[in-house]
């Protein structure tokens, strides 16, 4: 599929990678349903393009999901490529010694993460998906992972709503291969984004640099390539993409 084809819904469009999407592939001429939680990035994204509609919603509310894609899909039925982007990084360790009095990992946090990372997409891959089969829609569902899904220390959650997205695209690979509609993963790794300077110290950045082999991190531009070939490449199905590097090679 050209991307000046597709109709795509982006989650977590307001930052980072997925506003990064929205402009260069409305850009390019796709038409763009942006999803976010944020009031006043999608006030912003929503005045620079004509091809962006925005809305709000939090993705981890199946309620707010079910209307959100209702909405989409009466102003156009045609709608064929899902992004699931929307995603927050929480490190903690599993057991901190330095915390007190309570040294174990907080639930709170497991079930935070798990929600937004691992349920937003179960849920808008189940309305999407329908619909999409519903009205005979090839196409593809794109599922932002992460290399942390190899399992990063101090990032328990993190890993395993990772792990987990990995996982529900070779599912879906297999079971809406027959629909003509793919599911592809894209997993970056160190990516210069501000999420990856709040959630790492620098000292820690340096030394994973150091062990890529290209010896920098990657750019939000790069990983918006691979998701851009990722839709357009209508043989590539239930992979998960690294865009780290080599730094797990
Ligand atoms: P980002 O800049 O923080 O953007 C994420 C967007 O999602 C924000 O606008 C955020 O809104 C929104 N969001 C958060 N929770 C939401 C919810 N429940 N419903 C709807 N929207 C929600 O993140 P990013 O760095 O671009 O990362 C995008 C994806 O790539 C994430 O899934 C992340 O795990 C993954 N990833 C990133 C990196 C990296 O280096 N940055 C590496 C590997 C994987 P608020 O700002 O209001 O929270």
């Amino acid at each position: 599929m050209k991307i000046n084809e597709a109709k795509i819904i982006i989650t977590g469009a307001g930052s980072g990678f997925g506003r990064a999407m929205s402009l260069d592939f409305s850009k390019q001429g796709a038409k763009i349903y942006a999803i976010d939680i944020d009031t006043s990035a999608m006030k912003s994204l929503k005045g620079e393009d004509v091809n962006i509609e925005t809305f709000l919603c939090d993705v981890s509310d199946n309620i707010q999901v079910e209307k959100t894609v209702g909405e989409i899909y009466a102003l156009d039925k045609k709608t064929n490529v899902l992004i699931n982007n929307a995603g927050i990084m929480k490190n903690a360790l599993m057991v901190n010694i330095m915390s007190r009095p309570d040294s174990r990992h907080s639930i709170d946090l497991w079930k935070k993460v798990i929600e937004v990372n691992q349920n937003s997409v179960f849920y808008m891959t189940r309305s999407v998906a329908d619909k999409m089969i519903r009205n005979r829609n090839k196409g593809a569902i794109i599922n932002i992972s992460s290399i942390s899904a190899r399992g990063n220390a101090g990032q328990t959650a993190y890993a395993a709503s990772k792990a987990a997205v990995a996982s529900m695209t070779k599912v879906w690979a297999k079971e809406f291969g027959v629909f003509g509609i793919r599911s592809v993963a894209i997993a970056p790794g160190f990516i210069d984004t501000a999420g990856t300077h709040d959630a790492l110290e620098e000292k820690m950045l340096a030394q994973w640099i150091d062990k890529t082999p290209l010896k920098r991190t990657g750019t939000i531009e790069e990983v918006v390539k691979t998701v851009a070939f990722a839709i357009e490449n209508d043989f590539v199905n239930g992979e998960v993409i690294n865009v780290n590097g080599g730094l797990t090679i």
